[in-house]
């Protein structure tokens, strides 16, 4: 509340209000302005033949000369018809030779010849101005006519129409008068212009504050404020835009949560899994070092088997484990050839006939005639397989059987299957095991479990486009599947 007049609408209307008041003082000049303008050119239209009048209707010549009796009598002859002139006398060079009211003081004794001669050339009466010789920094409105003596010029008759006296009269009433409708009909304006400006500004900007009310509850860490857009008018996009620019961040601040977790879950498996053959490892050189001289040949045989057994565990982790991060990390990158897969399942099944026969397991390859050539990476297919085939190999029992199979698919694709009948995985479990890390509770027991292998499968896969399938029943074994592209 304590920004309110710092708000949008304040700073508008603000400007506004400015606006509205300049506008309205030009306007009152200009009206001003231009009506004195109006009243001075109606005086000159109407008053226009003064001077000549003067002029046509005095003499103020006797032999030849100007006399002052005649003057004067000429001059009280234009003020018993209008008192508010003044008359003057100037002579051809522009010299005042005479005035009335001779009461008055004249401030410059000549005027300017131009706007007279002007005057009385001009045929088409057009509104002029020239000196008033009362108040020399205001020009006024005139009328001229040329005096003649014998047909020669003698001077001009110079009548300054809106006299001082006049002007007053007519400046107090017009002030009055006009000010006052101007003041009026301007307030009525800017009070009308205010209200309606200030209703539509207020309009506007009403959806810009919901909008910024929205974002600093976002700002204060409220993830989920959005605006609602509807009803929005023209503010709709901006809105929309906010939405969307929140939903990014929010997503985005989602992921990072998640890669956090999981960072935190990889360190704490990580200690966990290299802790334990590290263990195993140094327990059993210790007791090798302290019985050495006891210990007999098979004991001997035993115990470095294990040491054995729990560095290839060691080192089948941290490749493991080197091997996914690269992959998470979008390091790895699918260099895809064309190659018959059949022909690499073969190769593989053939590699694992006789880790399989120690473990009295059968391996079968049945595979598909068709040799169309797949477009993908060899060597990350080929680990793919690897996984599921150790797998299989550590869920099967003696006695049992592992089926590998490429069969051709409609679309141009070739499926890849891994069957074994070993001991499947429970119901629950099953979207599970292809998070990294995840092993199936039951099967803990299996000292060459890491985890990763499924995860590590999923990647390769994801970098080809494809997913793994799997089906399975406890106790009757599972099945894995994976789709590859043909050229
Ligand atoms: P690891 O095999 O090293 O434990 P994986 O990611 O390859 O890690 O597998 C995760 C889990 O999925 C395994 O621990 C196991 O519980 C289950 N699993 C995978 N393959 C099979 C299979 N063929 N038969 C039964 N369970 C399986």
């Amino acid at each position: 509340m304590k920004n309110n007049y710092n708000s949008l609408f304040w700073k508008i209307s603000g400007v506004f209000f400015i606006l509205i008041t300049i506008i309205g003082i030009t306007y009152t000049y200009l009206s001003i302005d231009f009506s004195s303008k109006y009243l001075d050119e109606i005086d000159q239209r109407l008053n226009r033949d003064t001077a000549k009048n003067i002029v046509e209707n005095s003499d103020p010549f006797y032999d030849g000369k100007v006399i002052q009796p005649k003057l004067k009598e000429m001059f009280h002859h234009v003020m018993a018809i209008n008192p508010n002139l003044e008359v003057y006398l100037v002579d051809p060079k522009g010299k005042i030779i005479a005035w009335y009211p001779e009461n008055k003081q004249i401030k410059i004794n000549r005027v300017d010849l131009k706007p007279i001669l002007y005057f009385i050339n001009d045929k088409n009466k057009e509104y002029i101005k020239g000196d008033d010789p009362l108040n020399p920094n205001i020009k006024k409105v005139f009328s001229a006519s040329p005096l003649t003596m014998n047909n020669m010029l003698y001077a001009y008759i110079y009548v300054v129409l809106n006299s001082e006296q006049k002007q007053a009269a007519s400046a107090s009433a017009f002030n009055s008068y006009f000010l006052e409708i101007s003041a009026r009909t301007m307030a009525i304006t800017l009070l009308f212009a205010l209200i309606t400006g200030l209703i539509i500004i207020r309009i506007i900007t009403r959806n810009y504050s919901k909008i910024v009310t929205v974002m600093e509850k976002f700002k204060k860490g409220d993830l989920q404020a959005r605006v609602v857009c509807k009803s929005m008018g023209d503010e709709q996009r901006l809105g929309a835009m906010f939405n969307e620019m929140a939903d990014i961040l929010t997503d985005n601040i989602d992921k990072l949560k998640e890669v956090e977790n999981l960072r935190r879950e990889l360190i704490a498996n990580v200690s966990h899994d290299l802790r334990t053959p590290i263990a195993i490892i140094r327990g059993y050189i210790e007791t090798l070092q302290m019985k050495e001289d006891f210990i007999t040949p098979e004991e001997r045989k035993t115990y470095t088997n294990t040491v054995r057994d729990s560095a290839e565990k060691l080192e089948r982790l941290v490749n493991e484990l080197f091997d996914l991060s690269k992959l998470e990390a979008n390091q790895v990158v699918a260099k895809k050839e064309a190659f018959i897969v059949s022909e690499l399942v073969s190769d593989i099944s053939n590699k694992y006939k006789l880790v399989a026969e120690s473990k009295n397991i059968v391996i079968e390859a049945s595979l598909s005639k068709e040799l169309s050539p797949v477009f993908a990476d060899i060597s990350l297919i080929e680990r793919v397989l690897q996984n599921l085939i150790d797998n299989a190999l550590k869920f099967t029992p003696s006695g049992g059987k592992i089926e590998i199979k490429t069969e051709k698919r409609n679309n141009n694709t070739i499926a890849i299957s891994v069957t074994d009948n070993g001991i499947g995985i429970p119901e629950e479990e099953r979207e599970q095991i292809f998070s990294r890390y995840y092993k199936a509770n039951n099967f803990t027991a299996f000292q060459n479990s890491t985890g990763l292998g499924l995860a590590i499968a999923k990647k390769i896969l994801d970098l080809h486009h494809s997913t793994l399938e799997l089906t399975s029943k406890e106790k009757s074994g599972s099945s894995f599947l994976f789709t590859l592209q043909c050229i």
